[in-house]
């Protein structure tokens, strides 16, 4: 394979190191986005030269759009990544009555103004190279009603929206986005939830593994996934049906 690069947001850990490493694994060199975890990032680069690729470590708030730009810029002058996986993100759960203003803003500021600012950059390199996969991690919680979590299902519900409108936009251009729904998965964001609420509503009858999760953005940066556009893949154990 063409040297090649993939741009993963939030790959010091959970799902988004499992996914720098899978597309490791498929060829790709990794530029990986993170916030503050940097031994974190240390230890998924290290992994991922033990699959003989490149791992540019890109430490910067999405939600920042300044910082972003900063950060990408003087990279994408040189390269474009052929993949693009908006990963980032953290829920801060309440309920509504009780909700912080800023609980509402960050939550909402992570994954949506984080997808935007991060997209709006590599989308208008990909469009002069005509072509690109764009993967958007969203959860069962934008796809099903969840207590507790107005924010972060707003949130995940407008990532959707998104990944339809612009997978309808940039098309004609040979760029293809998708979205990939996890349920429950095994990571540093849900390791205090409790277990016994969460078992009896997943039909497999376990969590997932972030392995699980990077296992289907795999095939949709893959050939084989040529013809599959504006959709949203759950990975879920049967947790939404
Ligand atoms: P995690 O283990 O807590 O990892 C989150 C990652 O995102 C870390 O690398 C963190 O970086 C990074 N991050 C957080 N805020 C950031 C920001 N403002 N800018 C840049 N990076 C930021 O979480 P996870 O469970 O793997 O979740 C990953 C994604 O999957 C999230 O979008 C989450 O909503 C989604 N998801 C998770 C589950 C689940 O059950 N775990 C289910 C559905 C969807 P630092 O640690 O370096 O700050």
């Amino acid at each position: 394979m063409q040297k090649q690069i993939a741009l993963v947001t939030g790959a010091s850990k959970g799902i988004g190191a499992a996914i720098a490493l899978e597309l490791a694994a498929c060829g790709y060199d990794i530029w990986l986005n993170y916030r503050s975890d940097h031994a974190g990032a240390q230890a998924v680069a290290q992994q991922v030269e033990g699959y003989g690729r490149v791992c540019t470590l890109l430490p910067f708030d999405v939600a920042d759009s300044s910082a972003a730009e900063t950060a990408l810029e003087v990279l994408l002058q040189a390269q474009t990544p052929a993949v693009l996986v908006n990963n980032a993100g953290y829920a801060r759960d309440g309920i509504m009555a009780l909700m912080r203003q800023s609980d509402w803003e960050d939550v909402i500021a992570v994954h949506l103004n984080g997808f935007f600012n991060v997209t709006r950059l590599v989308v208008a390199r990909m469009l002069k190279k005509r072509s690109g996969r764009i993967i958007n991690i969203v959860s069962t919680s934008g796809e099903a009603g969840v207590a507790g979590q107005t924010n972060y299902s707003a949130a995940k519900a407008g990532l959707i929206g998104a990944t339809r409108s612009l997978a309808a936009e940039v098309g004609r251009r040979n760029i293809l986005v998708n979205a990939v729904s996890p349920g429950f998965i095994a990571t540093e964001m849900t390791q205090d939830f409790p277990l016994e609420h969460v078992l009896p509503r997943i039909p497999l009858g376990r969590v997932g593994q972030p392995e699980e999760v990077a296992a289907m953005v795999g095939f949709l940066c893959s050939e084989r996934a040529s013809y599959i556009t504006g959709q949203v893949f759950a990975v879920n154990g049967g947790a939404h049906i």
